[in-house]
């Protein structure tokens, strides 16, 4: 066994969790390990995740756009799909930021030892060696970024090439002529866009009323409509109750709303039912590290678990199970390690679905609102209304405020639209700012864009949107 590593923090998992902490530890002069049994830094979200999906959805959109050019006389042939480049580029786009984070990791002169930790008690790990033999890691505190992996349904045998599950899907070993996603999520949802892009009739099954359980209806209403034109079929309140794969395809039964009991027959399945903490950290019941019910390690305000020496941060220690949720997290787990009086307390944390179109919020909803007895005034602004999205031929969206009838301050922002994702950050800043609807409203937004939806919305809510006719209320 090789010569004890002792450093002042170790971090197990190098994912968006992982190696922010990692980086920000040594930037702040700490001596830093980080285990992960990959190459290079990156974990779920660069290998199996974010960057992979985007990465597939950007190709998706291209082909989408291509046929939609027709409305403004612009045709292309039907595209062809090299596949095997398709999957390669992909891999590329993987392989830079991956590469890039490991030479990052090496300017810091962080020790990344590429196995898998166990601990040996609340100092000390045991690292079983990718390349085989182990280490032993000692340390001062440790962060636990181990993550999430991919849900199954009980009961459900899935033991089949045909049954594929989110990392599976973007290994794009082909194109199924048939493809049944099961969960309407925003992994599926994601996944199953782009594989219908590619040629696929995609199916999807949803257990509840609605697809993305958790957002807001209006919000879903608009993405719902274009998944007609995108899937082949949406079938809601409708359960998978088994999976047979038999010479012709994977043979599945389906319980529910509009569903007869002949089982459908299709060429592939994703299963994309959520995701689960990944807490079953060998050793971890020699700490005194404790973990939910649901499966998170529990932690306080700083992330610190009830091992005073071990903190836990990203998928691993709670919802929303997000990349950016997981890198704040690790700047607050190391300032903690640091001696500073840190807490993540954010007033709004964005969740974007990347589907056509993109549906994104942050803050309070109006459907927790709702929940909640919250009183709150809902200012909307319909995309069809400004001059950007018609340019771009995209009027299928709108923009709302959910805002504080008595301060008047903006409480939760909600978009759905092309490219909602990336306006859904002048909410995040509004919310954390405190900023009241007046200040959105009297911020200059640059013309023609889609972010003067945001500003018009703000209008909306006094009543006086330049391009919103409302007639006045009668006294
Ligand atoms: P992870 O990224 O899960 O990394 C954990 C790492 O820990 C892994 O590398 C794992 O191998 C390692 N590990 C586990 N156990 C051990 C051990 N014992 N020893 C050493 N290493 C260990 N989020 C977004 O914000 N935006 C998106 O667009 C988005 N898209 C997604 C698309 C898909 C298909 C999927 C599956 C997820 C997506 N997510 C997205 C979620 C996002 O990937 C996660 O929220 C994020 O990766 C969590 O980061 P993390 O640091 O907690 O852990």
């Amino acid at each position: 066994m090789p010569s004890d590593i002792s450093v002042q923090a170790v971090v197990i998992g190098a994912g968006p969790g992982g190696y922010a902490a990692a980086f920000y530890a040594a930037d702040l002069g700490m001596s830093v390990a980080l285990v992960d049994p990959d190459t290079n830094p990156g974990g779920v979200c660069l290998y199996r995740g974010c960057i992979p999906s985007k990465a597939l959805l950007h190709a998706a959109k291209v082909i989408s756009e291509s046929h939609d050019a027709g409305a403004f006389g612009v045709t292309f042939p039907a595209p062809k799909i090299d596949l095997d480049k398709l999957r390669s580029w992909k891999d590329a786009v993987v392989g830079k930021l991956t590469g890039g984070l490991g030479q990052m990791t090496k300017m810091r002169k962080i020790t990344y030892v590429r196995g898998w930790a166990a601990f040996a008690d609340a100092r000390s790990l045991d690292v079983k060696l990718a390349a085989g033999g182990a280490q032993k890691l000692v340390f001062e505190h440790a962060i636990i970024a181990t993550g999430s992996l991919p849900s199954k349904i009980p009961g459900l045998s899935t033991d089949s090439p045909r049954v594929m599950d989110s990392t599976t899907a973007l290994e794009l070993a082909d194109v199924p002529g048939k493809l049944l996603v099961i969960g309407g999520g925003y992994i599926g949802l994601e996944l199953g866009t782009v594989y219908a892009a590619l040629g696929s009739d995609v199916s999807v099954v949803e257990m509840t009323d609605g697809l993305l359980p958790g957002a807001d209806r209006d919000l879903v209403g608009v993405l719902a409509r274009r998944a007609e034109k995108t899937f082949k079929a949406v079938m809601l309140n409708t359960k998978v109750t088994s999976l047979t794969d038999d010479k012709k395809g994977i043979r599945v039964t389906l319980e529910g709303e509009g569903v007869t009991g002949t089982p459908q027959v299709f060429d592939k399945v994703l299963i994309s039912v959520g995701r689960r903490p990944n807490a079953k950290i060998e050793g971890l019941d020699r700490t005194r590290v404790k973990v939910t019910d649901r499966g998170f390690i529990e932690t306080d305000g700083a992330r610190r678990t009830a091992e005073p020496s071990i903190f836990a941060i990203g998928d691993v220690a709670g919802e929303p199970m997000l990349a950016h949720k997981a890198s704040h997290e690790a700047r607050t787990a190391v300032d903690a390690i640091a001696g500073k009086n840190a807490a993540f307390e954010p007033n709004a944390i964005p969740a974007v679905v990347f589907t056509d179109p993109e549906i994104a919020w942050c803050g309070l909803t109006e459907t927790e609102a709702q929940k909640r007895g919250i009183k709150v005034d809902v200012a909307r602004f319909p995309w069809a209304a400004i001059g950007r999205a018609i340019t771009l031929d995209r009027p299928d969206g709108s923009t709302k405020l959910v805002v504080d009838p008595d301060t008047r301050r903006v409480l939760g922002v909600g978009i759905v639209g092309a490219g909602a994702g990336e306006l859904i950050s002048e909410g995040v800043l509004a919310i954390e700012m405190g900023a009241l609807v007046d200040d959105v409203a009297m911020t200059i937004h640059p013309h023609p864009t889609l972010s003067e939806t945001v500003m018009e919305a703000a209008e909306v809510f006094f009543g006086h949107s330049t391009h919103v006719y409302r007639p006045k209320r009668k006294p």
